[in-house]
């Protein structure tokens, strides 16, 4: 049996995992879970699994101090799951990764920790799952491309100009039930972008040899080619339990009774390439890699706070990107290799 820690428990993914110990209670047992607001359903959740509940600003950080855990996952929104993966990770604890800010904005830190403490990152978000399960057994080394798919969000086909689009029309993805943020990055591709960075650190792939590929119907996880030619791929209906369950029971897989994929029904899955000029975002990521240093903090710090603003009706829909771009611009270059450099980064863009 593996103990569990919950951070962001009455999230999308953390109910989910939940749902996944629900019908494993053989094999998991939760000792703590947290919440940044919702103290009554966590409450309520710690109350079902007997678990301890934290709530509140610093709920994450105090539920991986004051417990220990096999794997602890990690799914909070934004720049906050920095610091208790941190903790988490000097404890010895498994890191099971939802919160893609944390490899954004501290993945050179973040894997260099967990390699001197001999500690696995187990991919929570369904594209990372994909890689992960297609390189079971492969060398990195073997590696030719990383494909990412990409939903393509609800601003696929339209509307041709996006500065009007509302915050409703935003949040309405088309086939993942997400929270707000990590729904909003899905429409302008930052998401996509974020899990480029998430897949460099992860994998140690390097940034050029990862693609990225739309596929609205959202059945293939994504794919890996190796250097002979093969490319592997990952096909789930779409239910994130299935990516999340994998990074809890790995190696092993446990019996589950979900939709299965039925390829005759489903007749066609089509493929795309993204369009760089509506979705300005993942140029943005691959010119902050470029720039090194800090250039990722800035610009994951810069999306969390054009995102909050665009959902509190203060911004554009275009500002988003347009505010990321002139904070990649104007930000000071310095080094981003200490937990102090990172939250540095985010505080300059706070200043602001
Ligand atoms: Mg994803």
């Amino acid at each position: 049996m593996k103990s569990l820690i919950i951070l962001g428990a009455t999230g999308s993914i953390g109910m989910n995992a939940i749902d996944v110990v629900r019908t494993h209670r053989e094999d998991f047992r939760i000792v703590a879970m947290s919440a940044l607001r919702s103290k009554e359903k966590c409450e309520a959740l710690s109350a079902e699994f007997g678990a301890k509940a934290y709530v509140g600003e610093d709920a994450a950080v105090r539920a991986v101090e004051e417990n220990d855990a096999d794997i602890c996952l990690v799914s909070t929104v934004g720049v906050s799951g920095i610091k208790p993966t941190l903790i988490a990770i000097e404890k010895g604890m498994d890191i099971a990764l939802a919160t893609k800010e944390v490899m954004v904005m501290a993945g050179e830190l973040v894997t260099r920790k967990a390699k001197e403490k001999n500690v696995k990152f187990l991919p929570v978000d369904s594209e990372h799952s994909a890689i992960f399960q297609c390189l079971n057994g492969w060398d990195v080394s073997e590696v030719d491309k990383l494909i990412l798919t990409a939903s393509g969000g609800p601003f696929l086909n339209g509307p041709e100009d996006l500065s009007k689009v509302s915050v409703e029309e935003a949040l309405n993805h088309p086939r993942w039930k997400m929270g707000a943020k990590v729904t909003i990055d899905s429409s302008t591709m930052m998401n996509k972008g974020f899990e480029i960075l998430e897949a460099r650190w992860l994998f140690d792939v390097p940034v050029r040899d990862i693609d990225t590929v739309v596929h609205p119907e959202s059945i293939v996880h994504s794919l890996v080619t190796f250097k002979d030619g093969a490319t592997m791929a990952q096909l789930s209906p779409p239910d994130m339990r299935v990516a999340i369950q994998y990074a809890l029971s790995y190696p092993k897989r446990l019996t589950a009774e979900r939709a299965r994929l039925d390829l005759a029904k489903l007749a066609s899955l089509t493929f795309r390439a993204p369009d760089p000029v509506r979705f300005p975002c993942l140029r943005l990521v691959k010119e902050a890699c470029e720039m090194g240093g800090c250039a990722t903090a800035i610009m994951a710090a810069a999306d969390e706070r054009a995102v909050a603003e665009f959902i509190a009706g203060k911004i554009k829909y275009t500002d988003i990107a347009a505010f990321i771009e002139k904070c990649l611009e104007e930000a000071p270059r310095f080094e981003c290799s200490s937990y102090e450099e990172i939250m540095a980064a985010a505080d300059w863009v706070e200043g602001r």
